[in-house]
């Protein structure tokens, strides 16, 4: 009788608090998914309740009421599970929620459609009782395993302190059932509050995603129980030693009391302060002195004007007093859209250096500019507001896997964040903590400011010098081309003067021979033939001249299918006789290996005949020369023209391909065609150049370099399309860039 009204005092006292929780939740607005099951649950422990409390009371109500509420417990528990897994599911974010709840809330109706049925119906209850308890044990062991999982899987301390808690309320809610269901007596009082206890923390859970540190509060508990049972023992050994110290010396025991109450106070403080120390000290780890830490790191960062070495102090110092596994500083910077882009530069443990940038619109960016707290990656993850960044924005920031961003400010400005990662003991950061840091972060702003001023310059310094040796080489380039220029008309009077100073000659024995009646049709024929040689040199000259000029203004193709054999047997024609003077042997090999091509014929004979006639003119007597052709890729080829002549100097490899450029001094030129270093006016080249890009193709030379004794030689390359187009050549060269 006695059990029945203490039960049916905590089942009124629940069922009030149930309908507090209700209403709480009933009136919230903008309910989210959690928020509703956490309704249902409600409901559903509110029935729980009401049953326990029917089921104990066999003496205030008809015998049908209290066996009726006794055979719905088990159902009702089972409901009560479904429904704790199902929350646990959602607010860890296992996406199959939905499925646990359909399932699990289906086999409830039918358990408790057939529960009720079997009410009415009798005979037995007891296989149903016994398939509703074994679902509880399932569903509640599936929450269990659910959140332990949850709690292993996370390695923020945030995030493992939201699985501890779900936990303990876990582990709560199916004590409090448990005690209930057994038959142990008045004990089973103990059930029903223990529930109560669960079902607010449930609700408390549910509404905000801030959350007591569960280790701080089982932690605070502990200390109270430990420094509660010191205190009681030391009562207790009072009491005793009044009783004894009483009878041993025959004294009355006021005097003893007064005698032991002034003797125990004044050991009872510092014992006491001594143990709370102990306590502190054995559950919280050593403690630092943070006005001396900031004091220190003041003075450290005054002088740093390295970002890295800034990013790294910073984060030391906090590692000193704290074990954290990884921090960096977020360097932060406006781009042109508004958006707010931070790029990491870790001072600590292995940190993604990918910026993060966040929208002129995001949720988090507004959170960091207007509030000047620690943001910490749990609100980034669980805030509904924040939630509501773009999804590239929370993935950038969780990819650093930090815990806390502590705003640095410069002028009021945001100038970047302090990012520290977890701490390695598992521990959320302490409020205490957080302040140190904040302090911290904000000491840091004006260094941020210099760092980055000086980061600045340091750019536009290395800018500048990048600068200054492009101009120089730019400089020297057009120095170069300079002198070509003006070398060009040296050369072009001596190479125009030279045939014409020849037909003048003859001409002048033809006016002779004329004068003197004395022409025979043999020297007629001789000295036309002595004539037309300067004459076919400087038509050869004069083209050359009009080609180059055409380089700028676009050289005009005409493609046609060609083979490339064709092409060089006709490049060569003109050279046979000074390559059998010169005894110079040339060979040719793969050009028949070469597929039909499209190109303009003449245009490409006139490129590999100028090639050629270099190969000749700086090759000695008795030289080599190669012709080689192989296919590259389905679309290219490449002709290889080699010499065993005097080479390139590798400053010359790029100047010889333009216009008027010759290498070395120009007096040294032999004048002949093709003698030995024979000169030219500096065209051949750029003219070969024009016809290969023009035909979208490359050409470049490679040379250990010029020598004149040892002759090393040159090798041009020549890449083609086998189908000639205009545009630059797509084929790009090993090792060339882009
Ligand atoms: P040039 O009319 O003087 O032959 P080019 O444009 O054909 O003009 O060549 C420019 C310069 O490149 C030449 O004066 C020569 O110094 C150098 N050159 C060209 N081909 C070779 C080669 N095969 N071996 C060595 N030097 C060469």
């Amino acid at each position: 009788m006695e059990t029945s009204l203490y039960i049916s005092g905590i089942g009124i006292a629940a069922g009030l608090i149930h309908f507090i929780l209700f209403l709480i939740l009933l009136f919230r607005r903008g309910k989210r998914a959690g928020e509703k099951l956490a309704l249902v649950y409600i409901l559903f422990s509110f029935l729980w309740i009401t049953a326990v409390t029917l089921a104990h009371l066999e003496a205030i109500f008809l015998p049908v009421v209290t066996e009726s509420a006794r055979a719905l417990l088990p159902v009702l528990a089972l409901a009560l599970a479904v429904g704790y897994l199902t929350c646990a599911a959602l607010l860890l974010e296992y996406l199959f929620w939905p499925i646990i709840a359909t399932a699990g809330y289906t086999w409830t109706a039918i358990l408790l459609g057939a529960t009720v049925y079997f009410l009415f119906v009798p005979p037995s209850l007891l296989p149903l009782e016994q398939m509703s308890m074994g679902s509880w044990v399932f569903f509640t062991l599936g929450a269990v395993i659910l959140l332990t999982v949850g709690l292993f899987r996370s390695r923020m301390a945030f995030h493992r302190n939201r699985a501890l808690y779900w936990l303990l309320t876990a582990n709560a809610l199916s004590l409090g059932q448990v005690l209930t269901l057994l038959p142990l007596g008045p004990l089973q009082m103990v059930g029903p509050l223990v529930h109560i206890l669960g079902a607010i923390a449930l609700l408390r859970g549910v509404l905000s995603f801030w959350l007591p540190n569960v280790k701080a509060v089982l932690r605070s508990i502990f200390r109270f129980l430990f420094l509660f049972t010191a205190t009681a023992l030391l009562l207790a050994g009072v009491v005793i030693a009044v009783e004894r110290l009483t009878a041993i010396w025959g004294v009355s025991s006021t005097n003893v009391i007064i005698l032991l109450a002034v003797g125990v106070t004044l050991v009872y403080l510092p014992l006491y302060q001594a143990l709370v120390r102990l306590v502190d000290r054995l559950l919280a780890g050593v403690g630092f002195d943070p006005a001396q830490t900031l004091r220190d790191y003041s003075q450290t960062i005054s002088t740093v004007l390295d970002l890295e070495q800034l990013a790294q102090t910073a984060v030391q110092t906090v590692s000193q007093v704290l074990d954290i596994q990884r921090g960096a500083l977020l360097i932060a910077s406006e781009t042109e859209r508004g958006s707010l882009l931070l790029r990491p530069v870790p001072g600590l443990g292995e940190v993604s250096t990918d910026p993060v940038e966040l929208e002129p619109i995001s949720p988090i960016l507004a959170r960091l500019k207007e509030q000047d707290t620690p943001l910490f990656q749990y609100e980034v993850e669980h805030h509904p507001v924040l939630r509501e960044a773009l999804p590239k924005e929370r993935e950038g920031l969780r990819a650093l896997e930090m815990e806390i961003y502590l705003p640095i400010r410069a002028e009021g400005e945001l100038a970047g964040l302090l990012a520290l990662g977890p701490q390695r003991t598992g521990e959320p950061y302490a409020p205490r903590i957080v302040e140190f840091l904040s302090t911290l972060a904000h000491q840091t702003g004006v260094a941020l400011q210099n760092a980055r001023l000086f980061a600045g310059l340091q750019e536009l310094n290395a800018q500048i010098m990048q600068l200054n040796e492009s101009l120089r080489a730019a400089y020297e380039r057009l120095e170069r081309l300079d002198r070509a220029k003006s070398d060009f008309l040296s050369i072009a009077s001596h190479e125009l003067r030279t045939p014409l100073t020849q037909i003048r000659g003859y001409t002048d024995v033809l006016n002779e021979l004329v004068r003197s009646d004395a022409l025979t049709r043999d020297q007629i024929a001789r000295i036309t033939e002595n004539i037309s040689r300067p004459v076919r040199r400087l038509e050869r000259i004069i083209n050359a001249m009009l080609d180059a000029s055409q380089l700028e203004t676009g050289m005009s193709f005409h493609f046609a299918p060609t083979a490339l054999a064709g092409v060089i047997r006709m490049a060569l024609e003109p050279w046979q006789e000074a390559l059998k003077e010169r005894r110079l042997t040339l060979t040719t090999s793969g050009l028949e290996n070469i597929a039909p091509i499209r190109a303009d014929m003449d245009r490409l004979t006139q490129a590999f005949s100028n090639l050629i006639s270099n190969a000749i003119k700086f090759t000695p007597d008795g030289g080599r020369i190669t012709i080689e052709a192989h296919p590259l890729d389905d679309e290219h080829f490449e002709v290889t023209i080699t010499d065993t002549g005097i080479g390139i100097s590798k400053v010359d490899q790029e100047l010889i391909f333009e216009k008027f450029y010759r290498v070395g001094n120009i007096d040294l030129h032999s004048s002949g065609e093709y003698k030995f270093k024979g000169g030219g006016p500096g065209l051949g080249l750029s003219i070969a150049r024009g016809v290969i890009e023009g035909h979208g193709g490359c050409i470049w030379v490679e040379s250990e370099g010029y020598d004149e004794e040892r002759c090393p030689g040159s090798t041009f390359h020549v890449v083609l399309p086998y189908h000639a187009h205009r545009g630059p050549c797509r084929w790009k060269r090993p090792g060339q860039e882009g």
